[in-house]
Order: structure tokens, then sequence, then C-alpha cells
């Protein structure tokens, strides 16, 4: 039994074939999805297939490309979509200074900082998407210490993971960790206690390396199971069993799908 801690099912390059992708995800092994929207449709599309299917949660938020154009309306429509009982978490949020050709660190900053502040709020914990931020994120974890959080898709240093842990995060790996340039991400996965682990395939993005250039999917995430198991040093399926708990005290929506 797997988790894929997130995919983007709403997303239009796999939104339509939605019923498939899960089914060919199911004969993989993989018991529950995490849909994570990324701007106002996509999390309202998340929330609409959450509640349809019993084995998808929803998160729901505005990414930091987001920030140069998100209203007070749109922050507003997202703390309302959080209210549905299927949404598991605010993201996926956080800082990208690689995108910072679509908003400035400021706004990008602020906007984190709503909804954090949301999530602290609702009592949910957030989804982050950090990429090029080195420490940056950290002071805004330390105004909301009782919100917890996941550091999706993970590629940060050595710097980055220890302070994140620190402060009771979960870190999630995605397809990258395949790829055969990537020893150095490897060896820190291998470092993550066992307790804090978190497996996705962000998909469509992000195939793994046996995928690689192709679309990805929530079936392909054995690839990846497979590479965190041996950087850890565990079996495939005891990583699979303890990841999908770690998801299912994470993502309180997933505690009933399984
Ligand atoms: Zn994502």
């Amino acid at each position: 039994m797997i988790v894929d801690s997130h995919a983007h099912l709403n997303h239009e390059d796999l939104l339509e074939e939605a019923d498939a992708v899960l089914q060919r995800a199911a004969l993989a092994g993989v018991a529950a999805v995490v849909v994570v929207g990324y701007d106002l449709p996509s999390s309202k599309r998340a929330v609409e297939l959450a509640e349809r299917l019993p084995q998808v949660a929803a998160v729901v938020g505005l990414h930091p490309y987001e920030a140069g154009r998100a209203a007070e309306d749109d922050i507003r429509a997202i703390s309302e979509l959080a209210s549905s009982t299927r949404v598991a978490a605010i993201g996926e949020i956080g800082l990208d200074y690689h995108g910072e050709e679509y908003a400035p660190k400021a706004l990008q900053i602020e906007l984190a900082r709503r909804q954090m502040a949301m999530a602290d709020d609702l009592g949910l914990p957030v989804v982050l998407h950090l990429r090029e931020t080195g420490l940056d994120i950290l002071p805004l974890l330390d105004a909301y210490p009782e919100v917890r959080a996941v550091a999706h898709c993970f590629d940060g240093g050595e710097a980055l993971l220890t302070e994140v842990l620190a402060r009771g995060a979960f870190i999630s790996f995605a397809g990258n960790l395949t790829y055969k340039r990537n020893e150095t991400l490897r060896s820190l996965a291998g470092r993550v206690p066992p307790g804090r682990l978190l497996v996705e395939t962000d998909s469509p993005y992000l195939a793994p390396q046996g995928h690689r250039g192709r679309r990805n999917e929530p079936a392909y995430i054995v690839e990846t199971l497979s590479a965190l198991a041996a950087a850890q040093g565990v079996p495939v399926a005891d990583l699979a069993l303890v990841t999908s708990r770690n998801a299912q005290e994470i993502f309180r929506p997933l505690r009933t799908a399984f």
C-alpha cells in the first residue's frame, strides 16, 4: 500500500483521464492520492475530485507564482474551499526564487505568510514548495509554530533539511530522487527519520528516471519509493507502510481512505 502524497490530477494533462489514472495507480499499489492545487481553479478541481473519490484528499492554496496576481478575493475563496472535510492541508504555498519573474520576493513572502496564518486559524498543515530560496522559509515556520509542514519535492541542501526537520516538518521526495546525478539528494534522503518521510510523484511533472521525458502519473511512484528505500537501507514494503502511515498522520482525510 502506497500513498502518493502530491499529485496534480487537477492539471489539464491528467484531469480528463483521472479515473483511468487512478485505476492504474491502484494496480501499482497506490491506495490514496493527495491532489494539490496551485491556484484557485485548480484548488476547486482538487476539492471536486476529493468529494467524488474516497481515495483522494485535496490540498488548496496559491502557489508562489500567483503572488503577483492573487487578489484578496482569491485568498478568501481558498479559505472557504478549505472548510470541506475533504481538504487535508493548505498548499502548495511557499517560495520560488527561480520564478521571481512571476512575482518579487516580498510579494511571495507575504502570500505565503497569509496562507500560513490561514492554516493556523483552520488547524490545517501546509504543503510547502521551496525552490532556490535558501533558508528564507524559516522565519515563517517560526511565526506559526503550531502549523505542521510538508516540504514537498525536497531538493534543498543539508542546512534546510536540518532546520525544517527541527521544526517538525515531513519531507516528501519526488521522481528527481531517481535521477542519476542526484547522489547527494539520495544521501540526504537516507538521513531523514522514517517517521518524517513521504513519497510523491508531483505528476504530471518530474517522471522518475525510467519514464523520464514522459508525462508522469501516480502509478510511477513505485520507482521513487524503491530509490528511497535503497537510500534508507530498508525493504520497499516496510517503507511503503511507514510513508502511508505518515501520510495518514499529516493528511487527516486519508485516515478513512484505506
Ligand atoms: Zn506540485
